[in-house]
């Protein structure tokens, strides 16, 4: 029904084709003619037919009450109300046909019901003056119809149009009826010039025209219909104007204005016709349209090879792509309209759930990538809010984040696998401290830190004394054995602190201090010593101690900026101050330093 409201596909505005304006007025123009023809012998007397009259009136008749009948489907359909005016219309000349048929001559026994001559005179005015009046009615309702009005007041709209048509030719013809003594008597006979002297004819004749005048002006050909509708009123004047001018029944004049009454009744009941076939034949055609673009995407949805699943806004199954079906195993037509959520209870309580609620609740789309648990499955999954309620594409990306992982660990496995290289290759290969590689690369970048920071920055060496004599006694692997023992010792006393210690080369090691001032160097350089000295290895020929010793020089700097990338300054410095310590005797320190 919501369809038929479409402009386009309602009668009212249904435009004309240049050929349905050619044939309208052709037949305009050829009933002009035909009146105007027969003008000459309006006044003349022609057949007395009997039978013409009542056929004359059940065409009318059933005309009318079908062109009522389909203005008022057509108002039903596209809920526009000046077509309710219209069919009420049609309705009123059916109607009061009924009456004036009765009353003519020849159609009731008069003997019965008395003479109803002048009655029927009345009712046919009451009949030309209905009509305009309908058609001026709808012409000035045309442009106001904009809302359809209600449900409940467009049903009191409706029934009141209808009833109150009915209930007005009832009163009026009941009226007429009852007063009909005191009618004035237009007719003598089959004369009723009266009727025209009298000036009610004329003001009829009048009224229609102003009818066909307004509704011309206000529609102006611009609908199939109105111009149908034009040219019925049109020749509805004509008439009356022939009949009022024939002046007598049975002239040649009245038995043409008669015809050109048919075709009033007939011409809107064509154009119904024709255009109700019209609306059906597009109706067909957009229906079968629709049924083909539903097919294509039916087939475009089951040709994805993602999942596809349609909801409806009260969760019940609306499509489920072939992928989909393999998937779930499911088969769309068993579960189609059916409770979502009865057949995956186990999505309740799930992210699934949250989030499909809030696409159908907050008409937000989302995105996200979720294990389905039964399935041991990973989905990523997009939901989209549509008119009717959730769209779900879905597709198993298990292999991918399977993969993904493994890369992650292997590059995780890798990247350890890396550290560990590049420490192993700045490690010392005997003792494990760092090696003079590590060294170089470390005090470039304290002293480079020094300038930057302004902070003080120590170095310390320190040789084992006598040691040549140590390898000559105890032999070159104990001499190693020693070495490492001396390097662990010295590290593990310093590893609180930022010290590195590295192998400076053969039994000679090196402590970068950063952030080091010479007074802190003092206690460090002392506490080296002594955990050398503590370690109490035999050293029976040295010519100083029992024991292997150290001698340790420090020296502190206050790096300046001029002296960027001069750290072997620093080295040569504390190779001076332990060569010092040396000189003093062994087993000292010697510190110097800004
Ligand atoms: P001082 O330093 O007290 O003046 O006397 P020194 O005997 O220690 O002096 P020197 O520098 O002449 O001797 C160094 C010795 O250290 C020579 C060598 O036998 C030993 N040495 C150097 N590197 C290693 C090493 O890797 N392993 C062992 N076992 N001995 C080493
Ligand atoms: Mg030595
Ligand atoms: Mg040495």
């Amino acid at each position: 029904m919501s369809d038929m409201k479409d402009p386009l596909t309602t009668l009212l505005k249904l435009p004309p084709t240049r050929k349905q304006t050619i044939i309208a007025t052709v037949v305009g123009l050829l009933i002009i003619g035909l009146s105007m023809s027969v003008l000459p012998y309006a006044k003349n007397h022609f057949l007395e037919v009997n039978a013409f009259y009542p056929l004359f009136i059940a065409w009318v008749l059933i005309g009318d009450f079908v062109t009522s009948h389909l203005f008022y489907i057509q108002y039903r359909a596209s809920g526009e109300k000046p077509l309710l005016i219209l069919s009420a219309t049609f309705l009123f000349t059916a109607l009061i046909v009924i009456p004036h048929a009765a009353a003519f001559p020849g159609i009731l026994p008069y003997h019965w019901v008395g003479n109803l001559e002048q009655l029927s005179l009345w009712l046919w005015l009451v009949w030309h003056i209905g009509y305009p009046i309908g058609i001026i009615l709808y012409s000035l309702n045309l442009k106001r119809n904009i809302q359809p009005a209600k449900f409940s007041r467009e049903k009191l709209l409706r029934w009141g149009m209808l009833l109150g048509t009915g209930a007005v030719v009832v009163v009026v013809t009941y009226l007429l009826y009852y007063y009909r003594a005191s009618l004035p008597a237009f007719l003598d006979g089959h004369n009723y010039e009266k009727l025209v002297y009298s000036g009610i004819g004329p003001v009829v004749a009048g009224l229609n025209v102003i009818a066909f005048t307004m509704l011309l002006l206000r529609t102006k050909f611009n609908s199939v219909l109105h111009i149908w509708l034009t040219l019925s009123v049109f020749t509805f004047c004509l008439d009356v104007i022939l009949t009022l001018y024939a002046g007598e029944r049975y002239s040649v004049g009245w038995y043409m204005a008669r015809f050109n009454a048919l075709l009033s009744a007939t011409a809107a009941l064509a154009v119904l016709f024709f255009e109700v076939n019209q609306l059906y034949i597009r109706l067909t055609r957009s229906q079968a349209q629709l049924k083909r673009s539903q097919t294509h995407l039916n087939n475009t949805l089951n040709s994805l090879s993602d999942c596809f699943v349609a909801l409806s806004n009260d969760w019940r199954f609306m499509f489920v792509n072939k992928s989909a079906e393999q998937f779930e195993g499911i088969i769309f037509s068993e579960v189609k309209g059916k409770h979502f959520w009865v057949y995956n209870t186990h999505l309740l309580d799930t992210e699934w759930y949250e989030h499909s609620m809030r696409t159908m609740t907050e008409k937000v789309r989302t995105e996200f990538l979720w294990f389905d648990e039964p399935k041991q499955r990973w989905l990523e999954t997009r939901m989209y809010p549509t008119e009717g309620g959730l769209s779900i594409f879905y597709r198993d990306v298990t292999l991918r984040i399977v993969s993904e992982q493994r890369m992650k660990e292997a590059n995780e496995k890798l990247q350890m696998a890396n550290h560990l290289l590049k420490d192993f290759s700045f490690r010392d290969g005997l003792t494990g401290v760092y090696n003079r590689r590590y060294f170089d690369q470390v005090l470039q970048r304290e002293w480079h830190a020094s300038t930057e920071e302004g902070t003080p920055l120590t170095l310390m060496l320190f040789d084992l004394d006598y040691f040549k004599l140590y390898n000559d006694t105890y032999g070159h692997q104990q001499g190693d054995e020693c070495l490492t023992r001396v390097a662990h010792a010295v590290r593990d006393a310093l590893s609180d602190s930022n010290a590195i210690v590295a192998r400076y080369g053969g039994e000679e090691f090196a402590i970068i201090l950063p952030q080091t001032d010479k007074i802190q160097a003092a206690v460090i350089a002392e506490s080296v010593r002594l955990t050398v000295e503590h370690l109490g290895i035999m050293h029976n020929v040295s010519p100083a101690f029992s024991v292997v010793t150290c001698s340790l020089g420090s020296f502190t700097m206050q790096v300046q900026p001029e002296q960027e990338g001069q750290e072997s300054l620093l080295i040569q410095l504390a190779d001076q101050s332990m060569y010092e310590a040396k000189q003093a005797g062994r087993n000292q320190v010697r510190i110097h330093g800004q």
